[in-house]
């Protein structure tokens, strides 16, 4: 039997990319190993107390693709258990709740109109500059400004970004733009304001599916249909190194204490963090390379979840908090994707914290994260009524989940994907394969694409670039 396809983490990427292979390859031999005891990666779920809650609700965005089909077949027996939706969002700026994506009857409008004159013009002016003067965009803040000028940056994604980031938005790349906030336009505001037309534009994908019992359900399933398959998931189990020759990963070694501590490999597919997969290949590893790696970074998440004996705190799915004054910086009431996952009476807020492992908010006791969380819910008007109804609360703390688009990022991550394409039998997909800003269908459709490459045998170099091409849009066209 050759050697099989081995997959490294059972997040949404893995576990679309060893389903699509099975279906594609019945008997192929596919294995998925994750360090965590749970599959669905930062999809998954988790109990607490009669709660099932997500790591930060993550609802599966629909756009009738493949992804889309794939989850509403695994449930073609059970159609009930999906859940639909639109996205309910909003924003608190300048302490006005604001719907998003930003209205213009709002956006202008409910602001002091000397304000949003000054907004106008700004604009106005910025863009005139521009047309005339040309000047290279180098960060986020410079391509902010230029495309909404000064103040209107601010208030809606300068201060937002540093707070996340935890760091100055010029150190961002502009790149960090071009993957979040593409789609957003002042002139189509503008242009609705004037009622000359100007498309509603939609910068996050707004429609969206969820399981009723928890996003990690649906993870759940597809790794039922993947073991029925005859793929093989094994949990709990860390790499310890990457055994190669020159050009071809030959077997994996698995942390001490796992039954078979060595695991031959046709095929290696990546979905764990790009420089922690690098690290994996040991000390053959050209310096630059390793330096690369060590300059991607990530910031980590601390979630506080606050329990009310209440039916609902809101109607809002995501609730973001852009004033700087807050320090958490959006809040969730999963309760409004799916009643289902919350003991009846009850509802839960998530408030989402970013930080770096091991700084004073990452040291902070649970309880002082509960106390900081409740300053920030006693400044939301809504929230703060609704307080003496709080009745418990947990805390999560998740080190490096977000990709840290720093200027210079695209360069480094180019590195290793570069030192990697070196080896004739490993890929690289997923949001931390490819240290991605994506979502969970996004992942999921790099699955899907590379089990369509690797059904042909084994794909050449020039269809991975071309894999690679598509989905690391960071690179540049040389
Ligand atoms: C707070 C938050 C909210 C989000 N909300 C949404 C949302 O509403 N909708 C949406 O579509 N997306 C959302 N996302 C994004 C979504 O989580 C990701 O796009 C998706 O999980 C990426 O899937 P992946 O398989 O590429 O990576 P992951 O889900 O990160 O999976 C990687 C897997 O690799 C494993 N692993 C890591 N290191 C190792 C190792 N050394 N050895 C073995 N295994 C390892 C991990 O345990 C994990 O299971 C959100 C993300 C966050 C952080």
């Amino acid at each position: 039997m050759p050697d099989p396809v081995i997959i490294l983490g059972a997040g949404p990427a893995g576990l679309a990319c060893a389903y699509q292979i099975l279906e594609q390859s019945p008997g192929r031999r596919v294995v998925i190993l994750d360090k965590a005891p749970f599959v669905g990666g930062a999809g998954g779920s988790f109990q607490w107390k009669g709660h099932t809650l997500d790591f930060g609700p993550h609802a599966f965005h629909t756009r009738g693709d493949a992804p889309e089909r794939m989850v509403r077949g695994l449930f073609a027996d059970q159609p009930d258990l999906l859940i639909q939706g639109r996205k309910q969002v909003h924003v608190y700026l300048r302490g006005k709740r604001l719907k998003y994506p930003l209205q213009i009857s709002e956006t202008v409008l409910k602001f002091n109109p000397l304000l949003s004159l000054l907004i106008v013009i700004e604009f106005l002016l910025t863009s005139i500059f521009h047309a005339l003067v040309s000047i290279p965009i180098e960060n986020f803040e410079a391509w902010g400004k230029k495309r909404f000028g000064p103040t209107l940056y601010k208030m809606s994604f300068g201060d937002y970004t540093e707070k996340v980031w935890k760091t100055k938005a010029a150190k961002i790349s502009e790149k960090f733009a071009s993957e979040k906030i593409q789609g957003f336009s002042f002139i189509n505001l503008i242009r609705r304001l004037l009622r000359i037309g100007g498309q509603v534009t939609e910068p996050y994908f707004q429609t969206w599916i969820y399981h009723k019992y928890g996003s990690g359900r649906l993870y759940a399933r597809l790794a039922e249909e993947i073991r029925a398959s005859g793929g093989e998931i094994l949990l709990g189990t860390g790499v310890r190194s990457i055994n190669h020759g020159e050009r071809r990963v030959l077997s994996l070694l698995l942390e001490p204490g796992i039954p078979c501590p060595e695991l031959p490999c046709g095929w290696l597919v990546n979905t764990v963090p790009l420089p922690a997969f690098v690290k994996l290949f040991g000390g053959q590893v050209p310096f630059v390379v390793r330096h690369a790696a060590s300059k991607l970074r990530y910031i980590s998440l601390i979630l506080v979840y606050i329990e009310f004996a209440l039916d609902r705190v809101s109607d809002d799915h995501w609730f973001y908090l852009l004033d700087p004054k807050f320090r958490f910086n959006r809040v969730t009431e999963q309760k409004n994707l799916s009643a289902f996952t919350m003991e009846p009476g009850k509802t839960v807020l998530s408030l989402e914290l970013t930080c770096r492992v091991g700084d004073e908010q990452w040291r902070m006791s649970d309880a002082e994260l509960f106390e900081l969380a409740k300053q920030d819910c006693r400044n939301i008007h809504y929230v703060r009524d609704k307080m003496i109804h709080i009745t418990d609360y947990h805390v999560k703390r998740v080190p490096n989940v977000y990709e840290i688009y720093f200027k210079g990022f695209d360069q480094h991550a180019e590195s290793l994907l570069d030192y990697l394409s070196g080896f004739e039998n490993v890929s690289t997909i997923g949001r931390r394969g490819l240290f991605l800003q994506g979502d969970q269908h996004q992942s999921v459709e790099m699955g899907f694409q590379m089990a369509g490459l690797l059904a042909n045998g084994c794909p050449d170099g020039q269809a991975l670039d071309a894999f690679l091409r598509k989905y690391a849009k960071y690179i540049d066209d040389y």
